[in-house]
């Protein structure tokens, strides 16, 4: 009986737990809203626990919600750092699941997991430089250079870069709750819903609204581009489910580049350079069972 692996995405307002291989061998799933750590970690801890007398772990990848430490020698390595979802502040998610199921974990942000999972099977197959940005409640980015996920520091935060905001077209102060109107606070679900005083999900297609978010939104991208110079993104989220997006962002990036950038995946490609994720929303728990395949098959 030949091992298989277990996933784990950890978001702020949801849990979702897998064990299988691959998008199409996924033998049991499960999944439950983000309550109190202490009685959240051990719903996942029992599934874990109760699938494996079916079917051997390998190792388990976990995708989580942040800020993250990461950083494999620090004293708080695996731990949900200055998070201000309530109880969830420096809470030991890597310790609470290898001490009680005795597995390899694996661990990373949720976009990078993500990624992974995009990368792996999904609409970033065949290119190691890329970029995964989630637009929902919050916004957040990882990816890969040169094929390996981006860390650095700490992680990447690319939902908190500032645009240009100009106060006169866009009166809204903005809604992170840490800089104000930083990308997240004038991009995310929440931004939209407090600008226009409705849910992403109830402005029509052809509401200015969506002209407004392709245009920060195309403001990061182009700094994104410039920076790290991914050969793809990748726009998942709840925001980008509103398809009418994927155009009007194009146009924005092409506009903003100026014909500066000289690479046909961009002048004349672009409906394959920016992108919605093919594995929708099962990227993250996919991506989890990635980040454990690959830890196994390392060690
Ligand atoms: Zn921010």
């Amino acid at each position: 009986m030949s091992a298989v692996y277990a996933g784990l995405e950890a978001g702020g307002s949801k849990f979702i737990c897998a064990v299988g291989r691959s998008p199409d061998r996924i033998s049991a799933e499960t999944s439950f809203p983000t309550g109190v750590p202490a009685e959240t970690l051990g719903r996942a801890i029992a599934f874990f626990a109760e699938q494996r007398k079916y079917l051997p772990l390998a190792a388990i990848g976990i995708g989580s919600f942040g800020p993250l430490d990461l950083r494999p020698n620090s004293p708080t390595y695996g731990y949900i750092t200055s998070t201000p979802k309530p109880g969830w502040a420096q809470t030991d998610l890597v310790g609470a699941l290898q001490r009680t199921l005795d597995l390899p974990v694996a661990f990373d942000t949720d976009v990078n997991t993500a990624a992974l999972g995009e990368h792996r099977w999904g609409a970033a197959q065949e290119v190691d430089d890329f970029i995964y940005l989630t637009v929902g409640t919050g916004i957040g980015g990882g990816g890969m250079v040169e094929g390996r996920l981006l860390h650095g520091l700490l992680h990447p935060e690319m939902g908190h870069i500032h645009v240009p905001h100009d106060l006169s077209a866009d009166p809204y102060r903005g809604c992170c709750p840490h800089h104000g109107d930083c990308l997240e606070g004038l991009a995310s679900g929440p931004a939209l819903a407090g600008r226009w005083g409705r849910s992403p999900g109830a402005l029509p297609p052809d509401h200015p609204a969506w002209e407004l978010e392709a245009h920060y939104l195309g403001l990061a991208l182009v700094n994104y581009i410039y920076t790290l110079s991914p050969q793809r993104i990748v726009l998942g989220g709840g925001v980008m489910a509103q398809a009418q997006l994927f155009p009007l962002i194009r146009q924005k990036v092409q506009a903003l580049l100026n014909g500066y950038l000289q690479a046909t995946e961009i002048l004349a490609e672009i409906d394959q350079y920016i992108v919605p994720p093919d594995l929708g929303r099962r990227a993250g728990v996919l991506g989890a069972i990635a980040l454990a395949e690959r830890l196994a098959s390392d060690g």
